[in-house]
């Protein structure tokens, strides 16, 4: 809320709301950038007129184990799902309350009827949470279609990149149907140099924060991920590579930051003002891993492969999250890597309040960051921060002892 009301004034008092105007024609620098960090406080208002404007599909889904490229490549736009930040009701119809805030801010969504712009919805199974989501969407939520995605959850064996390639295939032919488009391989090979390229991009700027915390802030940094996830592809791309370039610029006049650097780990974070508390407090976010961040941006296809094989080997190489597994100690040494090259100086955990996956994989992690001595503190969170009060003295006081 407090998020929204700071974009809508900054957006009104520059005078640049324009998405409310036109979505997808050419716009000055300027408004493609105010763009960027205004979409994800009111994506549907985007998804509307772009549905409105260019009469393509939206197609919704929940998880960065979604192969986007291929929804892309059909000429549909892939809609990541965020839920609710508050007023769960409907869905605590039909799901326990100890299901994590994120799968029921979904599925409020949906049942309230705020999604009906979507076409059809995809659903990864990953988490137990995802799956039991998935059924219930089905049931209950009368969107055009509805896919399931089987992938593997051990991805060290033998046979588990076969059976991610053939799983892709299908995936490919369930969408085929739903839309009535056939895919070619000149059409997911256009998909995946975009998201390509979207990649590599986001990493220059992950690698430009890392250098130069302050050329752009957590808040907007964190708002560019949630844009990725939302735009067009082609659009975000475009805006994506002229804020990059700018900020190369800016990043030359070397800006010394004394604040602490701390790496962000967990599974969604969808609260923007935690990185003004964190910042408030003296630190910056160097690096992390979030599906609403580097898990969602690491790993480059492969363009002379076939796209499948390519897709699968980037599920399968990239890091995890703690749904798959891939080794017992895969994702404690990749937070150790990752403190290390970011040169960082702890670790905060954001733990949405009943995600199993993550509180099972916290006790040996922290054990792991402990003998490296890497601080780190755990921060149990739901839909709603505790109070920016109490968060700004827990933040403060871990990084006082930095
Ligand atoms: S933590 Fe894993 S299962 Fe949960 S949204 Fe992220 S990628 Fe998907
Ligand atoms: S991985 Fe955790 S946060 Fe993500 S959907 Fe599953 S239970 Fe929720």
């Amino acid at each position: 809320m407090i998020f929204a009301v700071i974009i809508c004034f900054n957006a009104f008092t520059h005078g640049k709301f324009s998405f409310h105007n036109t979505v997808y024609k050419e716009k000055p620098e300027m408004e493609k950038i105010t763009d960027l960090t205004n979409i994800p406080a009111d994506p549907y208002v985007y998804c509307r007129k772009y549905k409105e404007e260019t009469g393509k599909k939206i197609v919704g889904y929940t998880c960065s184990y979604t192969p986007e490229e291929i929804i892309y490549a059909t000429g549909a736009l892939p809609f990541r799902l965020f839920g609710a930040n508050e007023g769960i009701h409907l869905a605590d119809a039909n799901l326990q309350s100890y299901c994590c805030s994120l799968v029921r801010g979904i599925l409020e969504e949906g049942l309230s009827g705020r999604l009906d712009f979507l076409d059809g919805a995809v659903f990864p199974h990953t988490c137990d949470s995802f799956q039991r989501l998935s059924d219930i969407w089905r049931i209950n939520i009368a969107h055009q279609f509805h896919v399931d995605l089987v992938l593997p959850v051990k991805l060290n064996t033998e046979s588990a990149r076969q059976y991610m390639i053939d799983v892709l295939e299908k995936f490919k032919k369930d969408l085929e149907r739903a839309l009535g488009v056939k895919i070619t391989d000149a059409m997911l090979s256009d998909a995946i140099k975009t998201y390509n390229q979207i990649r590599a991009l986001m990493m220059r700027l992950y690698a430009l924060r890392n250098k130069s915390p302050e050329i752009i802030s957590g808040r907007d940094f964190h708002s560019i991920i949630k844009a990725a996830m939302i735009m067009d592809r082609k659009l975000f791309l475009k805006a994506l590579g002229e804020i990059a370039a700018r900020k190369e610029r800016a990043s030359d006049q070397k800006i010394i930051s004394s604040n602490k650097r701390l790496v962000l780990a967990g599974s969604v974070c969808s609260h923007p003002d935690i990185y003004d508390i964190i910042e408030n407090a003296g630190g910056v976010v160097v690096g992390d891993d979030l599906c609403t961040g580097s898990r969602y941006f690491e790993g480059v296809l492969d363009e002379k492969a076939s796209p499948m094989e390519a897709i699968a080997n980037r599920y399968l190489d990239r890091p995890i999250c703690p749904a798959k597994h891939n080794g017992l100690m895969d994702r404690g040494e990749n937070i150790v890597r990752m403190v290390r090259e970011n040169k960082a100086d702890g670790v905060v955990f954001l733990l949405l309040k009943f995600c199993d996956p993550h509180a099972f994989d916290y006790p040996y992690i922290k054990e792991m960051l402990d003998r490296e001595n890497i601080p780190c503190m755990l921060l149990d969170m739901e839909e709603q921060l505790p109070s920016e009060g109490q968060l700004q003295t827990r933040f403060e006081t871990f990084v006082q002892i930095l």
